[in-house]
């Protein structure tokens, strides 16, 4: 394929916005090459500047899991923008969305809504903070919750179980107070409880991780949290803002039966515009501002347009019985389908599925921790990424990343995929 005008305006890009994105991971930095530059979508397809058609594995990654430009949210956004599109002032439409989200979700009574996903994880663990008087966080390395200075941490050397900045900009004094755990390891997390006696608020976790590829909890890894958690006054977030309305109705809560004590949500919430909430049960929301004591504002917090495309959203996931039924059983065939082709040319590999989160990793043992997922070859990750590219399928553009299948991919679509694997496998 030929990306002329997509290289040309990328150049054009660099000399005004840092690495001409405004999001690192858009960058193939991972991969190698320029970025495709989009110029519209619809369904499962992508169109680029340079007019090729590429099958979309990332979906915005994840908000369009009905497929680009979904109709009933275009029609909800326009019909908004007509009436205004900002006021800075209460709107029915927070409340009708606010509603339907708390019918979707088990254990949640009330819901605030935000701009971002980086947001919600920040104030959620704000107010666990303040509603327990403490200051530590646990955290799992590998688990992205956006890009606020307590989550960009890293494990510290040796034995110290602090977390150090794993960015320049963050301070020590951050770090200090967040500590890093192995996911699916429950030992490690009570090693870092009975180390920090009364000290942790709260513990953050992506309930199935989709930052570091898609890594399933371990059977009772999730129950098991949740017991540490009681037996130590510590409130369980669960970050589903890549899983909320999209493994289930009501997330990954639902799908594992676990109670979490506050959830935050992102990207599916937001119908493709730029939304992000956390919720939970009455007592603990109404520590925030204006009841409670925790300050967190938004100018353009339950934006109308961003609050109609969600509506629009979640009214479509739940109006529809069979819709996270149809994308487990798409998901599946494209799984299966890949692993035959994969075995059948002899690639080493392992492929993680939850539901319409999936990943490909070219490592031959389990992929269940953060460690794990990054002994995946990159090299053949980067050519497996640009020789689906070069057959009109557009994957992440890093191996830490989970593929997001959308309800708009047809089974010829995943067919063309398989083949297209198949084709791929052989250069290897
Ligand atoms: C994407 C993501 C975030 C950050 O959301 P933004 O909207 O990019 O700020 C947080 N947590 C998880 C699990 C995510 O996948």
């Amino acid at each position: 394929m030929i990306y002329k005008r997509s290289s040309a305006l990328f150049i054009e890009a660099e000399r005004v916005i840092p690495g001409g994105v405004n999001s690192p991971v858009r960058a193939f930095k991972g991969v190698g090459g320029t970025p495709i530059f989009v110029k519209e979508a619809k369904g499962a397809y992508l169109y680029d500047e340079d007019g090729n058609r590429l099958i979309d594995y990332i979906n915005s990654w994840g908000p369009m899991i009905l497929g680009h430009a979904y109709q009933p949210v275009v029609d909800a956004v326009i019909e908004k923008a007509k009436k205004g599109t900002s006021f800075g002032m209460p709107t029915e439409i927070e409340t009708q969305i606010a509603e339907l989200a708390v019918s979707m979700v088990p254990n949640i009574d009330k819901i605030r809504f935000v701009n971002s996903g980086t947001e919600a994880c920040m104030s959620a663990v704000r107010l666990a903070r303040g509603y327990s008087g403490k200051d530590k966080i646990i955290k799992f390395a590998g688990c992205y919750h956006g890009h606020s200075d307590s989550f960009l941490i890293q494990a510290g050397s040796g034995a110290s179980t602090f977390g150090t900045p794993n960015s320049p900009g963050v301070t020590k004094g951050t770090a200090q107070d967040t500590l890093l755990a192995r996911y699916n390891d429950i030992e490690n997390v009570k090693e870092l409880i009975a180390a920090n006696p009364n000290a942790i608020a709260c513990i953050i976790i992506e309930p199935v991780a989709g930052n570091m590829g898609c890594i399933p909890p371990k059977e009772g890894f999730l129950k098991a949290l949740r017991d540490v958690c009681d037996a130590n006054n510590i409130l369980l977030i669960f970050d589903e803002v890549m899983t909320g309305f999209r493994l289930a109705k009501g997330g990954a809560q639902d799908l594992y039966n676990i109670k979490a004590d506050i959830v935050c949500f992102g990207k599916v919430i937001g119908g493709g515009l730029p939304v992000g909430a956390f919720a939970a049960r009455e007592e603990i929301m109404n520590f925030l501002a204006p009841v409670g004591p925790v300050y967190q504002a938004g100018t353009l917090s339950g934006n109308p347009l961003a609050m109609a495309a969600g509506l629009a959203m979640l009214t479509g996931l739940n109006t529809d019985p069979e819709v996270f039924n149809r994308l487990d059983e798409k998901t599946e065939y494209l799984h299966k389908g890949m692993a035959l082709v994969l075995n059948k040319n002899k690639i080493v590999h392992t492929i993680n599925r939850v539901g319409s989160m999936i990943s490909v990793h070219f490592a031959k043992d389990d992929v269940i921790d953060f460690e794990t997922s990054a002994k995946g070859n990159n090299d053949t990750f980067k050519k497996f990424f640009h020789g689906l590219l070069d057959e009109g399928v557009y994957i992440a553009p890093s191996a830490f990343e989970t593929w997001f299948i959308t309800d708009a991919l047809t089974f010829e679509d995943l067919d063309f995929t398989i083949n297209a694997v198949n084709k791929v496998s052989k250069t290897l």
